[in-house]
C-alpha cells in the first residue's frame, strides 16, 4: 500500500444510464480506484472497475436502478478498500444543472441540495440521480457529510453574453422563469481549455478554440479569449448535436405535431426526444457508436446515422468560428466518440476544409484509446485530440472548496 495514501477524494458521476466513480489525489492526479457501472435499468447491469492496477468486473443484476447501483458500489467495491476510504477528505460529486441560483461549485448543505431540486425540470434525466448520488453519500459516510461538494456542468457557461444564452421568445420567460440557454458539459469543456492553454503554450485568457465534446451526450463549445462564448446545449441537454439517444436540434413544431396530429402525450414526446431519438432513432439498432464504426461501410442505417451526426456537427463548428473574433487557435474532439473514432474526426474536418482544416490520416487513425495529439497537417488549421479527464476536474474544485473550510 502506497504510503502517501493521503488527500484523497471520492468523485461520483451519476449519469442518466450509468454511474462512474473515482477515488483520487487531485494534487498529485493519481487515481487509485475508477469504476464504471453501465447498463442501468436494462436486462444486464454490470460493473468494473480498477484497483491499485487490479482489474474487477462482475453482473449486478437484471434491471439495477441508481440506488441499488449506489448501495452495490458502496456496500460492496469501496468497503473492501478500508485504508483508501480512511484518507478521504472530501466527496465532489458532479450535478448538471445549478438552475438560476446556483453559478459555480459550492459546498452542499440543505439549500444548495433544494436548488438542485429546483432545477430538475432544467435537466430532468440528470438532476435526480445526482441527488440520489449525493443523499446516498451523506448517509453511508456521515464523516463525511460536512465535505461533500457540487460541481456544476453549467458553471463553465455563466460569463456567455445575452447574444447566445438568450432565446428569441419574450423576454419574460427569461425574466420570470429563468428559460435561457445553460450549457452542460462544462466540467469537460473547462478542463480541456485549460489543457489547450498548457498544449498550445497560451495564456489562457488569450484562447481562441472550439471544443467538441462527444460521448453518449454531446456538445461544442465556443471559447474566444479564454471566456466560453456559446454552446450547443441550451435550457436542458437535449439541444444541439444528435446523441446517443437524444434528438438535438429539432423544430419544435415537432412537438406540437405530435401532439395534435399523433395523439401523443407530453410525456411520452418527451421520452421519445431524449430516449429514443439520436443514433438509436436514426438507426433503429444501436445508440453505441462502435457498432456504427463498424458498420459504416456496410449498413445502410450506420452510414445515414453517421453521415446525420458529422453534417450537424461540422454546422456547428463552422458558425462558432464566426464568433472567434479573427483567429481560431485549434478545434478538440474529446469525448468517447471524440476520442476513439477516427472516422468522425475525418468526415467532419473533411467538410471543413474550406476553414483551413487538412486532416492527417497516419496522426488521425493513431490517436485513439486515451492518446492526445495533433491530427492535422503542419499547414492546416491545427486540430487536436484531447482525452478529457472529468473525475480529475471534479476532484480538484472539491478540494479548492473543502481546503477553505473554516
Ligand atoms: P458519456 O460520458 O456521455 O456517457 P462517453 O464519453 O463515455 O459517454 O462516450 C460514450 C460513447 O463513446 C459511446 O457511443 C461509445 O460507443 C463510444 N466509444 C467509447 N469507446 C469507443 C471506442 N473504442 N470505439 C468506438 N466508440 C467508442
Amino acid at each position: 500500500m502506497d504510503k502517501k495514501l493521503n488527500n484523497l477524494i471520492l468523485v461520483l458521476n451519476c449519469g442518466s444510464s450509468s454511474i462512474k466513480f473515482a477515488i483520487l489525489n487531485p494534487n498529485n492526479k493519481k487515481k487509485y480506484l475508477s469504476g464504471l457501472v453501465e447498463c442501468l435499468y436494462l436486462s444486464e447491469t454490470y460493473i468494473t472497475w480498477q484497483c491499485l492496477g487490479l482489474k474487477y468486473k462482475k453482473k449486478i443484476g437484471i434491471k439495477i436502478n441508481h440506488q441499488d447501483a449506489l448501495n452495490f458500489i458502496i456496500d460492496q467495491v469501496l468497503s473492501q478498500e478500508k485504508d483508501i476510504l480512511k484518507n478521504l477528505i472530501g466527496v465532489g460529486h458532479r450535478v448538471v444543472h445549478g438552475g438560476t441560483k446556483i453559478k459555480k461549485s459550492i459546498l452542499i448543505n440543505d439549500n444548495v441540495i433544494k436548488c438542485i431540486q429546483d432545477a430538475v425540470s432544467f435537466a430532468p434525466l440528470h438532476n435526480p440521480v445526482n441527488l440520489i448520488g449525493i443523499k446516498t453519500i451523506i448517509k453511508k459516510y456521515p464523516v463525511l457529510s460536512k465535505k461533500n461538494v457540487a460541481v456544476f456542468d453549467t458553471s463553465f457557461y455563466q460569463n456567455m453574453p445575452e447574444t447566445s444564452f438568450l432565446y428569441a421568445i419574450p423576454y419574460n420567460f427569461y425574466k420570470e422563469h429563468g428559460i435561457r440557454r445553460y450549457g452542460a458539459h462544462g466540467t469537460s469543456h473547462n478542463y480541456i481549455a485549460h489543457q489547450m492553454s498548457f498544449v498550445l503554450n497560451k495564456k489562457f485568457k488569450l484562447l481562441n478554440i472550439i471544443i467538441c465534446h462527444l460521448g453518449n451526450g454531446a456538445s461544442v463549445s465556443a471559447v474566444c479569449n479564454g471566456i466560453c462564448v456559446d454552446t450547443s446545449m441550451g435550457l436542458t441537454p437535449l439541444e444541439g448535436l444528435v446523441m446517443g439517444t437524444r434528438s438535438g436540434d429539432i423544430d419544435p413544431s415537432i412537438i406540437f405535431f405530435m401532439n395534435k396530429t399523433l395523439n401523443l402525450s407530453i410525456d411520452e414526446i418527451e421520452t421519445i426526444l431524449t430516449k429514443k431519438s439520436g443514433l438509436l432513432g436514426l438507426s433503429g439498432i444501436s445508440s453505441d457508436f462502435r457498432y456504427f464504426e463498424k458498420n459504416y461501410n456496410l449498413k445502410q442505417d450506420a452510414k445515414r446515422s453517421v453521415d446525420i451526426f458529422c453534417h450537424r456537427l461540422s454546422k456547428y463548428i463552422a458558425s462558432y468560428t464566426c464568433l472567434m473574433e479573427n483567429r481560431l487557435d485549434a478545434l478538440i474532439f474529446t469525448g468517447g466518440i471524440g476520442e476513439n473514432v477516427p472516422l468522425i474526426r475525418k468526415l467532419t474536418l473533411l467538410k471543413l476544409s474550406l476553414l483551413g482544416f487538412k486532416i492527417d490520416s497516419k496522426l488521425n487513425l493513431f490517436t485513439i484509446g486515451g492518446k492526445s495529439g495533433l491530427i492535422t497537417e503542419s499547414s492546416s488549421t491545427p486540430a487536436f485530440v484531447i482525452t478529457t479527464d472529468e473525475e480529475l476536474a471534479i476532484a480538484q474544485e472539491t478540494r479548492n472548496i473543502i481546503i477553505n473550510i473554516k
